[in-house]
């Protein structure tokens, strides 16, 4: 039998492994991979560059609320950073040094979108507009927030002046000295908002919920200090796990119930409206009605700053509708806009859809997770055998920098390779029952953390009802990543598998 057509770990040769996306996940994982020994890596890019939603996102006053040196790759640390907060377009710039400085850009296939994946029981089918490939392993790298969710609001066609969502910012839309409106109070748009206020002639800001905004204690670095963190050894990293352990051990209790610390973050919330908000009527309508840390705390100094300017105005009448000059309010206002930015959020449940993702017995993807994706560990579904999951459903989001995570579930993805090699497997997948466990218990932990008890509506909640979030403190996140437990896991041995790949491949073509 030829070798390629072999399981890789019977025919004792390397699993050809395709990543999808080459944001800082999928960089992150051709990283690992290969330092493992796994080089024969292609990555399907659906843009002509690296960097994910650091590529997509260019909005002026973009910038990361997790501090810079732990927005760093491990194996990669930066003592160059600008910022304690990093700017977006630093981020950028980082991800594209790391692919330069890793020769990772000769493995990315850009603009190649992938359309369709097809399991063997063993394999990938990975189908693109250019062709199809065979891959041993496939590993979703597409990120979670990258599908811009527009609202729906009446006559959002009808507009004559410039409209497009926060991630797709138009560089020649007017804004300065222009009138300008934001719709959202979220992280992003509190970002823009802080950004522009100096800029535009009219800002209106339209708000739907207020949000509990904590201050982002940003700090430009000097030149001595770059010049301390690239002489002493170990200094980036020692910043790493302090910026890591200052969160971790604050808003991760905070948002798993520890009242003392919530109220701490509430109060230092109130603080920040209070001494930057004068007017009692603007603090009373920026004031919210749930838990501090419900929704996504926004980490961010410059909204309220923007929002007390003349020029500035919080909009809280519910949006009508839009018409040709700008957005028409309930109290009958028209407020006239040349440019509109949809700071509405994103649609947080696709992850790898659209994809087109068939497993081992025919069933769609799409289908298995409806409305309310879910993963075993967030990086593998039953019935999808060899497909694993970067910042997958269920992951942590919000508490521990992403950069770490995607390090720490790509290293756990390297054991279980090792395992196949070590074992000569073909397939692994998890158990129906292990997952079914492993979600239950998620599901019932995540109704005690401030996500489902807060009294907010989220962008985490999902069509369970619950939040989609891991939701255990980040200690227990890191055993749980620590090590795989293959007894989680249904395990085809090589030779066995050939049989059924051959009558699995068959059933397939009866599906299509
Ligand atoms: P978001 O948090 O989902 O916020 C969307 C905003 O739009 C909310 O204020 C929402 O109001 C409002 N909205 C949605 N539809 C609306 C409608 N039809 N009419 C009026 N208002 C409407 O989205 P985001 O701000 O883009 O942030 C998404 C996530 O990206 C964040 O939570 C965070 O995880 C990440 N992010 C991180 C950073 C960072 O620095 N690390 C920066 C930016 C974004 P309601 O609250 O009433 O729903």
């Amino acid at each position: 039998m030829d070798d390629t057509l072999m399981p890789w770990a019977a025919a004792g040769r390397m699993p050809k492994i395709a990543i999808i996306g080459s944001g800082l996940s999928g960089l992150a994982a051709v990283v690992h991979l290969r330092k493992a020994g796994y080089d024969d890596v292609t990555v399907y890019e659906k843009a002509a560059a690296v960097g994910g939603t650091w590529r997509d996102n260019r909005y002026p006053g973009l910038s990361c609320d997790i501090a810079s040196y732990w927005y760093s790759f491990t194996f990669a640390p930066n003592p160059r950073w600008s910022h304690r907060y990093p700017l977006g377009e630093e981020i950028r710039a980082y991800l594209e040094k790391v692919t330069d400085d890793f020769d990772i850009r000769r493995c990315i296939r850009f603009e190649t979108p992938v359309e369709r994946l097809v399991s063997t029981g063993q394999r990938w089918r990975l189908v693109t507009r250019h062709g199809e490939d065979t891959y041993d392993i496939v590993i979703s790298a597409a990120g979670i927030l990258h599908h811009p969710k527009l609202p729906e609001i009446p006559g959002l066609r009808d507009f004559r002046g410039r409209v497009f969502h926060s991630s797709r910012w138009e560089d020649d839309a007017p804004v300065d000295g222009a009138r300008v409106g934001v719709i959202g109070t979220g992280s992003t748009a509190a970002q823009i908002v802080g950004a522009l206020g100096a800029r535009c002639a009219r800002l209106s800001c339209f708000q739907r919920t207020p949000q509990w905004m904590f201050p982002l204690l940003q700090k430009r670095y000097s030149g001595w200090w770059k010049w301390l963190m690239a002489r002493v050894p170990g200094l980036p990293r020692l910043m790493y796990h302090a910026h890591r352990l200052a969160l971790e051990r604050t808003l991760g209790p905070a948002t798993m119930g520890n009242t003392l610390m919530q109220r701490l973050f509430e109060w230092t919330c109130r603080w920040n409206l209070q001494r930057t908000v004068k007017d009692p009527d603007l603090r009373r309508k920026l004031t919210p009605d749930y838990r501090a840390g419900c929704k996504r705390l926004v980490i961010c100094s410059t909204f309220y700053e923007a929002i007390v300017r003349d020029n500035v105005e919080l909009v809280t009448d519910a949006i009508e509708r839009l018409e040709p000059e700008g957005v028409r309010t309930r109290d009958r206002r028209l407020h006239a806009l040349d440019t509109l930015v949809l700071c509405t959020g994103f649609h947080s449940n696709r992850f790898i859809l659209p994809v087109d993702v068939i497993g081992s017995e025919g069933q769609r993807l799409a289908d298995v997770w409806g409305e309310a994706p879910r993963a075993h560990r967030a990086m593998s579904v039953p019935g999808f055998p060899n497909l694993w999951f970067l910042e997958g459903p269920g992951g942590p989001v919000g508490n521990i920098s992403l950069v770490s995570v995607s390090e720490i579930q790509i290293r756990y993805i390297v054991q279980v390779l090792d395992a196949m090699r070590r074992r000569g497997l073909a397939a692994v997948s998890p158990r129906r029952l292990s997952f079914e466990r492993y979600n239950a218990d998620l599901a019932q932990a995540v109704r005690r953390t401030i996500w489902a008890t807060g009294g907010c509506r989220s962008w985490y909640i999902d069509a369970s009802g619950d939040p989609n979030l891991y939701a255990h403190p980040p200690a227990r996140f890191y055993r749980d990543m620590r090590r795989p437990d293959l007894a989680e896991y249904e395990l085809t041995p090589a030779q066995a598998s050939t049989e059924r790949s051959h009558f699995r491949d068959q059933a397939q073509e009866r599906v299509e």
